[in-house]
C-alpha cells in the first residue's frame, strides 16, 4: 500500500474507485509496452512492405479511387491480413496489441489502403466472437484460401450512431430468413465476398435492442443483394464505400450468429476489438504528418533560417509529438486490456476518440507548417488532412465515444455509491 501511495503520490483514501482499481491492477501486473521479438518481426515486415509497396502508389490510388487489389494480394501472401483468425481454423491468432502495431505501420503509408484491409477484419470479428465452428471454418477459412475480403454492414441511411433505428428486417420462413432493407456507407461494400449483416428480427418497436436484432453472414452472390455505386468521399479514396440493397435475400438459418436476438451484442462487442487498431491507424497517419512536417521545416527557409528555427513552428512540432505519443499510449493500453481478457470499451473509446481528434489537429498543423504548399496536391500533407477526417466519424463518431466514456464513468460512480 505504501508502495502504491509513493508511486501515485495520492493518498489512497482520495482515490476514486476507478483510479484505485486502475492503479491496483496496473502497477503490480502492469501493461508492458515493450515489444516481443515476434511483434518486432511483424512491425519490421510491415514497415518494409509499406515503404516498398504502399508509399510509392498511395497518391495513384487516392487520385483514381481504384480498389487496391494488387496491394491486398501482396499483403495477404505476406500474412499481413486475416492474422487474428483463430489457430484451429488455420489462422495465426495474433493478439490485438500486435494487430495494432501492424495497423499503425500500414496507416503510415496510406490510411485509404489500410481501411480497405482493416474493414475486412471488422467484417470477420463478429464471426470470430459469435460464430460456431462450422461458420468459422466456412467463412474465415475461405479468407485464408485466397485474397478476398469481408465487410461489416450495420449502418443504414437513417441509422448510424443510433443503431437501434435499423430498419433492415429479417423474417423467418421455414429454414431461411428473408432480408429486406438498405445499408449505407459499407466499407468494402462492392468488393466483399461475404458480409456480416445486422437486421431486425423482432417487429415489436418496443423490443429492447439487446433482443430485437440478429446478426447474419450473407454471401455476396446471394440473389437480391445489390451493392450501389462507389461513393466519392473526401479522403481515404482507395477504400470502397457503398450502399447495399437487400430485396428478398434468402439466408439459411445456419448463417445466424449465436441465435435470434443476439445481433446487437455481437455488433457492439466487435468494436472493443476493432477500435484499438482504428486508433492505431490514426496514430500512423499522425506520425506521418509529423515526419513530413519536421523534414519540411528543416528544408524551408524564411527570414534567412529554416522555419524549424522559429519558436512558433517548434512549438507546433512539439504539440504534434505530444499528440502522437499520447495517442500511441492510449491505443496500446486499450489493446493490452482486451488481450488480458478484460472488457475494454472504456479504454477503446478513449483511444479511438483521442487518436482521431489528435490526428485531425496534427494533420491541420502539418498543412500549416507547409504553408501554401500544404494546400496543394503535389505535397503529401493535403491528402493526410483529407484522410484524417473519417477517423472522427467511422466506428462511432467522436461524440459517441464521449458518450460511451461518460456512461462508463457514471455507471461506475453509481456502483461505488451503493
Ligand atoms: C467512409 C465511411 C466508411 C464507413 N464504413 C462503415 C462500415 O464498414 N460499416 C458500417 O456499418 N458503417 C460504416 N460507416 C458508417 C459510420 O459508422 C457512420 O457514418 C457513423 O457511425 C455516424 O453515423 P451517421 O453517419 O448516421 O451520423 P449521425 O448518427 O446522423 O450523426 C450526425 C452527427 O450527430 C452526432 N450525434 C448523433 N447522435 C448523437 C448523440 N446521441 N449525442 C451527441 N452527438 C450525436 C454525431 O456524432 C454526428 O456528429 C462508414 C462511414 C463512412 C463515411
Amino acid at each position: 500500500m505504501a508502495f502504491l501511495n509513493k508511486l501515485t503520490a495520492t493518498p489512497l483514501r482520495q482515490l476514486t474507485s476507478r483510479s484505485y482499481a486502475a492503479v491496483s491492477h496496473v502497477i503490480p501486473t502492469g501493461p508492458s509496452f515493450g515489444i516481443t521479438d515476434d511483434q518486432k518481426q511483424f512491425q519490421d515486415l510491415t514497415r518494409k512492405f509499406v515503404r516498398e509497396e504502399i508509399i510509392p502508389v498511395a497518391a495513384h490510388y487516392d487520385k483514381t479511387g481504384e480498389y487496391p487489389w494488387d496491394i491486398i494480394k501482396k499483403a495477404w501472401s505476406l500474412g499481413l491480413m486475416n492474422n487474428h483468425i483463430p489457430a484451429d481454423i488455420g489462422g495465426m491468432d495474433i493478439d490485438c496489441y500486435t494487430s495494432c502495431l501492424i495497423a499503425e505501420e500500414l496507416a503510415y503509408g496510406c490510411t485509404g489502403i489500410m481501411t480497405a484491409l482493416e474493414a475486412s477484419g471488422l467484417g470477420q470479428t463478429p464471426v470470430i466472437i459469435g460464430g460456431n465452428q462450422e461458420q468459422k471454418k466456412k467463412y474465415l477459412g475461405r479468407l485464408l484460401e485466397e485474397p478476398i475480403v469481408a465487410a461489416y454492414a450495420v449502418t443504414e441511411p437513417g441509422a448510424g450512431s443510433d443503431v437501434n433505428g435499423i430498419r433492415t428486417k429479417a423474417e423467418r420462413k421455414g429454414d431461411e430468413y428473408i432480408l429486406n432493407g438498405q445499408k449505407m456507407w459499407i466499407t468494402n461494400g462492392g468488393v466483399a465476398n461475404w458480409y456480416f449483416v445486422l437486421a431486425r428480427t423482432n417487429p415489436d418497436p418496443k423490443a429492447p435492442a439487446s433482443k430485437a436484432f440478429t446478426g447474419f453472414i450473407v454471401d455476396r452472390d446471394t440473389p437480391g443483394l445489390t451493392p450501389g455505386r462507389k461513393e466519392q468521399n473526401m479522403g481515404q479514396r482507395a477504400s470502397d464505400t457503398r450502399g447495399i440493397t437487400f430485396e428478398d435475400v434468402r439466408v439459411p438459418k445456419e448463417n445466424v450468429l449465436i441465435g435470434e436476438g443476439a445481433g446487437f451484442k455481437i455488433a457492439m462487442g466487435t468494436f472493443d476489438k476493432t477500435r484499438p487498431p482504428v486508433a492505431a491507424g490514426a496514430v500512423g497517419l499522425a506520425q506521418r504528418c509529423l515526419d513530413e512536417a519536421l523534414k519540411y521545416s528543416l528544408e524551408r527557409k524564411t527570414f534567412g533560417v529554416p522555419i524549424a528555427y522559429h519558436q512558433a513552428v517548434q512549438f507546433m512540432l512539439a504539440d504534434m509529438a505530444i499528440g502522437v505519443e499520447t495517442s500511441r499510449l492510449a491505443y496500446r493500453l486499450s489493446a493490452w486490456e482486451v488481450d488480458q481478457g478484460r472488457r475494454n470499451s472504456y479504454y477503446a473509446s478513449i483511444a479511438k476518440c483521442h487518436a482521431a481528434d489528435m490526428a485531425n489537429k496534427i494533420a491541420s498543423d502539418a498543412v500549416q507548417i507547409f504553408g501554401g504548399n500544404g494546400f496543394n496536391t503535389e505535397y503529401p500533407v493535403e491528402k493526410l488532412m483529407r484522410d484524417a477526417k473519417i477517423y472522427q466519424i467511422y466506428e462511432g463518431t467522436s461524440q459517441i465515444q464521449r458518450l460511451i466514456i461518460s456512461r462508463n464513468m457514471l455507471e461506475e460512480a453509481k456502483q461505488s455509491a451503493k
